[in-house]
């Protein structure tokens, strides 16, 4: 049995924020650690793309235990990359957030760059003034789903075909 006030603080890690953008069942799912992800092949494919298109330079940095950033290069970008662009404001949104993280650690000016290997795109993500007050009232939104004692009601969305809870939420 999972521990409510465990999950609740919790650290939100950058693929939380992302589901929250695309989903909020997925969300809870997720930071319930239900894991089905084995079971998509499109997940599978994220990570062979990943694999594939970063294989030599490639160095994923841990960050604060739970957030895992794909590479910071010396000119100060931080790289992450997606399979596909079709939820680009969660993968923007998930970006940001890493960048709200790194904020007060005395980095420099740090700037996020979202790589779209299969489409051969990439854009620059960088944290706004704004940015900071929004994000933390994503986190507190976050925070009040993953304590929801059951998942939100699952709404089919176009995002449903590829989604690794689908069999809980539509089988
Ligand atoms: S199957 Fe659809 S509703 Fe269910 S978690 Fe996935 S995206 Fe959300």
């Amino acid at each position: 049995m999972i521990n409510e006030s465990a999950l609740t603080s919790r650290p939100i890690t950058g693929v939380m924020m992302n589901y929250f953008h695309v989903c909020h069942t997925e969300l809870w799912y997720f930071s319930h650690d239900v894991e089905m992800e084995h079971t998509s092949d499109l997940v599978h494919l994220g990570r062979l793309v990943h694999e594939e298109s970063y294989e030599r330079d490639t160095k994923e940095i841990l960050l604060f235990d739970n957030i895992r950033l794909d590479r910071i290069t010396p000119d100060g970008l931080i790289h992450e990359v997606k399979k596909s662009d079709r939820a680009e404001a969660a993968h923007v949104w998930q970006l940001k957030y890493y960048l709200y993280l790194l904020r007060d650690q005395e980095l420099g000016d740090l700037k996020g760059v979202l790589e779209f290997p299969t489409q051969r795109r990439r854009i620059v993500v960088e944290l706004a003034a704004e940015d900071i007050k929004i994000t933390e009232e994503k986190l507190e939104h976050i925070r009040r789903i993953i304590a929801m004692p059951q998942p939100p009601k699952a709404k089919k969305i176009p995002f449903c075909r590829q989604c690794s809870y689908r069999e809980l939420c539509w089988g």
